[in-house]
């Protein structure tokens, strides 16, 4: 579970984030929506580590991950512009986060073909990344980050590059790997439809605050604020 408790963040005179508190259980898919600018990939950088907040804290399993860099919480990230390594094959971008944490070359080996049946991707161990489609990069990209055994998954836009059938199937993929291993998990996506299919619960920001969460269909079916229904095209 992952738990964002009173974080404010602001940018000089901006504040992108207004104290926002938001839980997420264990093995939970929660869907960040709103419009550009509201503190989406804010929120998101500040979960990882990039970006330390003005106040408040965040809490993974319980622990006060505040202060801790990022490659010490237990998070895997599937961004959109966080790209994988093009010089080097399939299975060495899969191992490279092991290899950071010095785990033992057999051990790799046996964790990143794990990964790779697991996005389907076990033929492809030693191309280069050049010679794969959207689809299989974005598996690549998802192994990568999920093979360090993160407890929450971050995913900004993760299929932002694919075209529309591609990114249909791997919405189906992605949500039944990510239901497989139960991690907790957040996806920010420009796209309701996906969101909807995707997520255990949706979150609605406006200017740095969250401003409705619930289930995908009662989001919809009764937004609580005008705002919210017509950022969800429900205005009636
Ligand atoms: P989008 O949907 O367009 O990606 P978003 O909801 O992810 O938008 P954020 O990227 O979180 O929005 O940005 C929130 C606000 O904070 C915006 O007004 C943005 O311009 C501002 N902002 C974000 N990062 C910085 C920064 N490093 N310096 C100054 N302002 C920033």
């Amino acid at each position: 579970p992952l738990k964002l408790a009173e974080i404010s963040k602001s940018f000089g005179s901006l504040q992108a984030l207004k104290p926002l508190t938001l839980a997420i259980g264990g093995g939970e898919m929660l869907a960040l929506l709103g419009p550009s600018g509201c503190g989406k990939t804010t929120t998101l950088r500040i979960i990882a580590g990039f970006e330390a907040p003005d106040t408040g804290q965040v809490l993974i399993g319980g622990e006060d991950v505040t202060d801790l860099a990022p490659n010490r919480r237990g998070l895997g990230m599937v961004f959109q512009n966080y790209s994988l390594f093009p010089h080097m094959s399939v299975a060495e971008n899969v191992a490279y986060g092991l290899k950071m944490r010095r785990v033992p070359a057999a051990e790799r080996r046996v964790r990143v073909r794990r990964m790779l049946d697991l996005v389907r991707l076990g033929q492809y161990e030693d191309r280069q990344i050049h010679q794969l489609s959207g689809g299989q990069q974005q598996r690549v990209a998802l192994a990568r980050s999920l093979v360090t055994n993160p407890s929450v998954l971050l995913l900004d836009e993760p299929l932002g590059a694919l075209d529309k059938n591609l990114r249909e199937r791997m919405q189906f993929e992605l949500r039944e790997i990510q239901r497989r291993l139960g991690i907790t998990s957040i996806i920010v996506t420009h796209d309701q439809e996906e969101a909807l299919t995707m997520s255990d619960r949706v979150a609605v920001m406006a200017e740095g605050r969250i401003v409705q969460v619930g289930a995908p269909t009662e989001v919809y079916e009764r937004p609580r604020t005008r705002f919210v229904s017509e950022f969800l095209g429900t205005a009636n």
